[in-house]
This record gives C-alpha cells, structure tokens and sequence, in this order.
C-alpha cells in the first residue's frame, strides 16, 4: 500500500526534498532563487532566444527544404548566447575575487548587468 510521506519543496522551482535541510542547503544555490542572480531570473535572459538561423535551400525538383533554427538562453543586454565556462558573457564585466597570492578569478553570479525579471516563475 503507498503511504503519505511529508517532503519540502523549493521556494524558487520544483524540486523537492525530504529533509528541510536538504532542500535549504538546494536552496542556497538554486538557479531560479533570484538572490543567486543567476541568468535565469535576468531581465536581460531570453530563455528561448535566437542562437543560430539557417536559411533553407531551394532545389528545383525538392523545393525549399534544409532551414532549421536553434533556440537556447540569450543574453539581451551583450546580444550574444549565454554559454558556460570562464568565457561566458556573465563573466565579462563581474566581480572578481583573488589576484593578491594567486590567479583572478571571477565570481559567479555577479554578473554588473544583472537585473531582476518581474516574474521568475515561467522560467526553468
Ligand atoms: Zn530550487
């Protein structure tokens, strides 16, 4: 028989957790959490942007066939899409920790264009 178990839920997204600890240590870090400034709660995010359009190709037996989009995150505010890694647009212009005894590094999530959307709940 499947029984009642009592669980935690995110705030900020879907995730759930059996411990409250669990679920406040995920909180911390959560992407949709918009004290983290993740790009995810950004004004300046389209989460469905443009990345890459290609046009499609006229054959004259075929047709026009060959054109596809690729949608992902953008960044509006640098128009460029928002990828990973040391290079990413939200490491452009961010705060930095280090230099002093070792190498600068930037700080994630402390992206100088930052802005809060007015609504966080239909992004994922
Ligand atoms: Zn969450």
């Amino acid at each position: 028989m499947p029984h009642e178990i009592k669980a935690y839920k995110c705030d900020y997204c879907n995730k759930v957790s059996r411990t409250r600890a669990g679920i406040l240590s995920h909180e911390v870090a959560c992407r949709l959490n918009p004290n983290n400034r993740y790009c995810h709660t950004c004004k300046h995010c389209d989460m469905n942007g443009l990345i890459e359009k290609v046009e499609p190709f006229s054959t004259v037996f075929y047709g026009e066939q060959g054109g596809y989009e690729f949608r992902g995150m953008y960044c509006n505010y640098y128009q460029e899409p928002i990828q990973k890694g040391e290079k990413a647009v939200y490491f452009r212009e961010c705060e930095t920790e280090g230099g002093d005894w070792g190498p600068e590094r930037n700080v994630p999530c402390t992206c100088f264009y930052y802005e809060r959307k007015d609504n966080t709940n239909a992004t994922r």
